[in-house]
């Protein structure tokens, strides 16, 4: 693996990068910040926790300031030069987090609108220069409606989890804020997966063609997750759960249902069996939600129950396992969720609670792991 120090990368973030310990790019950052340096869309597909954030992050910090640096600082309000696009609020405040721990020396403004947050909020946040907007898609569309943003200085655009954003809900956002920017404007995407089924929406948003990237994790999986299948007998579901948890209740876990019910349902149980847990749904009041996520992260609980938009973007250090209480049906949403455990090289697992319905999905993933798929 090279280092970041062969980068062309301006000092000021070479340095940022050295004092927060961080000396070779990932795969993914390996291959993408080289030709994003010199101009090139790209579009990168690896596994979750495998760097991807930082890996437009740079490209974009030293973009951004090489052209302020040469004399053509951005002039208006309202007016960013890169633009992030992220398909949650969450995932938005840990993009945000990621930039901010670079532009200290490397002095740039980063701000954010995102859904979630009062409007009020939004509007102070973008109310003066700034170079970097992360932004979420229906709160960008109130803002580039009343004319407080403007897209016409964009020099690059990010959509980060680009699968979520080329979805029917999400495209006419992604396909306007390619129209609104300007048409040399450099485009990168980034995702854990992209099925073939989103070729049509990609192929329509780039003028030119991008660098395709897709890292040998992102076909055969993290080498440092291992998985533990366990078959439910006789619908005995919570009792296999009760001897996965005696075995061991220490580390951070995230159990996974389908539904709101199941979910409901699983934290009845816990708290029955005396586990103290936190709940992470899409049906919550989001304030709940984060709270409930920072008595998490922070260790106060070591059990957090949620549902598949848990799955999506969670950057969380202590998870070290998995438990699919009930399993997805298809692949997409199974790689998401094993992917909040085993970041950045640590280890991490995966413990499948298996009936005769998720046979089909554990064949397939047997067959992924043995490269046939
Ligand atoms: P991401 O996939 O962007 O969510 O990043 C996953 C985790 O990997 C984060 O906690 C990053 O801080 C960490 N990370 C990103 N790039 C590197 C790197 N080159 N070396 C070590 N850790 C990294």
């Amino acid at each position: 693996m090279p280092s970041f120090s062969e980068y062309t990368l301006l000092p000021s973030l070479l340095s940022t990068l050295a004092k927060q310990g961080l000396k070779e790019p990932t795969e993914i950052q390996a291959s993408t910040i080289p030709p994003q340096l010199k101009g090139r869309s790209v579009v990168g597909v690896s596994e979750t926790g495998s760097g991807k954030t930082l890996a437009y992050v740079l490209p974009v910090l030293h973009e951004l300031k090489t052209l302020e640096t040469e004399g053509d600082p951005v002039s208006a309000a309202g007016r960013p030069r890169a633009l992030v696009l992220t398909p949650g609020r969450e995932l938005g405040e840990q993009v945000c987090k990621v930039f901010k721990g670079l532009t200290h020396d490397t002095r740039l403004r980063v701000r954010s609108v995102l859904g979630g947050t009062t409007k009020q909020i939004a509007r102070q946040n973008v109310g003066g220069l700034f170079e970097v907007l992360v932004a979420t898609p229906g709160r960008l569309v109130q803002f580039l409606d009343s004319g407080q943003l403007r897209l016409d200085d964009v020099r690059v655009l990010v959509l980060d989890e680009a699968d979520q954003l080329l979805d029917p809900g999400f495209l006419p956002t992604a396909q306007r804020v390619v129209r609104e920017s300007p048409p040399q404007a450099r485009l990168a995407m980034f995702a854990a997966t992209l099925p073939e089924s989103l070729d049509g929406p990609l192929g329509e948003l780039f003028a030119t063609e991008p660098l395709r990237v897709r890292t040998r994790g992102s076909r055969h999986g993290v080498s440092t997750l291992r998985t533990d299948n366990q078959t439910v007998s006789n619908g005995k579901r919570f009792e296999l759960l009760r001897e996965v948890l005696l075995k061991d209740s220490s580390t951070g876990t995230l159990l996974f249902a389908n539904t709101r019910g199941q979910c409901e349902r699983l934290a009845e149980w816990l708290k029955d069996e005396g586990y103290a847990h936190a709940s992470y749904m899409g049906q919550m009041e989001s304030k709940e939600r984060r709270a409930n996520l920072a008595a998490f992260r922070s260790g106060e609980v070591n059990l957090l129950v949620a549902t598949d938009l848990g799955g999506r973007g969670l950057d969380i250090d202590r998870i070290d396992r998995v438990i699919n209480v009930h399993l997805p049906k298809d692949l997409d949403n199974y790689r998401h969720r094993s992917g909040r455990t085993a970041r950045a090289g640590r280890s991490g697992l995966v413990v499948n609670l298996v009936t005769e319905r998720d046979l089909p999905l554990i064949a397939n993933l047997k067959k992924r792991e043995d490269g046939r798929g």
